[in-house]
């Protein structure tokens, strides 16, 4: 599968890079996927903590591509009306949420804000969606693949995050369950295309990576 290299851009070119060396989710927290805004998480904001310039992008950035994955799920799930796309797709809105729990309590732009599916304010991501529609709407085995993907290319951007720009404690702890969470995405999707003579082979983690996560 080759489709996505032409409309990545940089940002997921360096994400590739980055996952060359590690990706693996760090530490998990405790807190479980369906994260609940609110609760002690406020005091950070009383406590004065501040957010950098990188963060806040790679948040914007984070509530947009969690829509990626709940929007194409969603239209998926429509043309190929499967389990995963539509318990995946709940689980994406969660994501979703978490991230503007975030967006909310830093007081930040949201930039989903009322766009409707398949609306997104990035155009990177927008290029990324439409791919990810069309080829995801030639069959069955496509759309389960384009699944697989959009949970690799979420890890890794999850990760570099992690890597080398979160620091703010709520942020890491949204992170580090989005991207385990991916993880579980991505066995699902790869688990199922069996049923359909497909074994899947990752086109953005190396094989290593991909092996580990499987090993889950
Ligand atoms: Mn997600
Ligand atoms: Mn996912």
């Amino acid at each position: 599968m080759r489709m996505v290299k032409l409309t990545w851009s940089g940002r997921l070119v360096i994400a590739m890079i980055a996952a060359l060396s590690i990706t693996q989710c760090t530490e998990s927290n405790g807190l479980d996927d369906q994260m609940t805004p609110g609760s002690e998480k406020t005091e950070a904001v009383i406590q004065g903590a501040e957010l950098t310039e990188a963060e806040i992008e790679g948040i914007r950035f984070m509530r947009e591509e969690e829509k990626v994955a709940r929007d194409v799920y969603i239209y998926l799930y429509e043309i190929y009306p499967l389990r995963p796309f539509l318990n995946i797709s709940k689980s994406e809105q969660a994501h979703m949420d978490a991230i503007k729990y975030l967006i909310d309590i830093y007081d930040l732009e949201d930039p989903v804000g009322d766009n409707p599916e398949g609306v997104l304010q990035n155009e990177e991501l927008q290029e990324l969606y439409d791919a990810l529609i069309e080829i995801g709407s030639t069959s069955r085995e496509e759309a389960l693949k384009v699944g697989a993907l959009i949970e690799e290319v979420d890890i890794i951007d999850l990760q570099t995050e992690l890597d080398s720009i979160a620091e703010n404690e709520d942020v890491i702890s949204v992170y580090t369950n989005l991207c385990r969470a991916s993880e579980a995405h991505l066995r699902a999707f790869t688990g199922v295309l069996p049923l359909y003579g497909v074994e899947y082979v990752p086109v953005k983690l190396s094989q290593e990576e991909f092996d580990r996560i499987m090993a889950d």
